[in-house]
């Protein structure tokens, strides 16, 4: 990876630097066989359980506290060199210029003040950013092995995937099959009235129990980008048949989980929805984190 930056560009603080940070070349994907990842990993997990205060540290989230020690799956090992490396140069620029007002200082007679470290420079972005990679890399990529969870996802595939739902979805809105979801949706409205069934509180936690699982939001995005096409450009969709929800409302909360369902239902070769709709609910906090959102391109 060539890396041309030049030392005396301040750490971290610009989003040309953030660019700069979450920018390690990908893996090509095969390297590993999925033996050697989970291997690598399981490695990684004992090592910061059980050995974290044998060593010394190796790498401590500034956000979550946790302490990370190698080996590191790949990814992360090259996200960490490069923040050490930022923070190495980081640590020099500071002693150059500490040098240079060192010397101005005897020059002119004054008192030299002592030398003091700014430590990181990390901005909260890229903060946030590590700690997602580290939860990523060791503890929901592992997860998504163990629980059999799809490791790679072609989102742009989830379009004509999703195109196959249409005669269900639409029995789904013409009462012609039952939706859980719906019937949800529907309770709450009635208990509340429309007006408190849309208050930011309620939303929320319907957005998590509408979220597909482990597709997490990237998926959610995608999917209705295809309902889109589907119901509300053809002019399928419209008040009438989804009120007291609005088209949109409707299909996030009522057509997005039915896809969820039905994407992991194939997936993971299950017997029946139910299965699917039990995935999806425990895979939720899985797919909000590892595809938390649209991929940059
Ligand atoms: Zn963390």
């Amino acid at each position: 990876m060539g890396d041309k930056r030049p030392l005396s560009e301040p750490l971290l603080q610009s989003n040309k630097r953030l660019k700069r940070l979450t920018m390690p070349k990908r893996v090509k994907k095969g390297d590993d066989t999925i033996g050697e990842k989970l291997e690598m990993i399981r490695k990684t997990v004992t090592t910061v359980n059980e050995q974290a205060d044998k060593k010394g540290v190796e790498y401590e989230c500034n956000l979550c506290g946790e302490v990370l020690k190698e080996p590191y799956p790949r990814p992360l090992k090259r996200l960490i060199d490069t923040v050490k490396k930022n923070e190495r140069e980081y640590r020099k620029e500071q002693e150059e210029e500490y040098k240079v007002l060192k010397a101005q200082c005897e020059a002119e007679g004054r008192l030299v003040p002592p030398f003091t470290f700014l430590k990181g420079g990390i901005s909260k972005n890229d903060q946030s950013f590590i700690c997602r990679m580290h939860k990523v890399e060791l503890v929901y990529k592992p997860m998504a092995i163990e629980k059999g969870y799809p490791t790679h996802i072609d989102f742009e595939e989830i379009g004509a995937r999703v195109k196959l739902f249409e005669s269900e979805l639409k029995d789904i809105v013409e009462g012609r099959l039952e939706s859980s979801f719906l019937e949800t949706v529907m309770r709450v409205h009635q208990e509340l009235g429309s007006v408190k069934a849309r208050q930011t509180k309620q939303l929320m936690t319907r957005f998590e129990e509408t979220l597909p699982g482990y597709y997490g939001n990237r998926g959610s995005h995608y999917i209705l980008e295809a309902l889109d096409k589907m119901f509300v450009k053809t002019d399928y969709l419209d008040k009438q048949k989804t009120s007291p929800l609005t088209p949109v409302e409707y299909m996030q909360q009522v057509m997005v989980p039915e896809c969820g369902i039905r994407l992991i239902k194939q997936d993971l070769n299950l017997a029946n929805l139910q299965e699917a709709s039990k995935v999806m609910k425990e895979s939720s906090e899985y797919g909000s984190t590892v595809y938390n959102k649209l991929k940059k391109k």
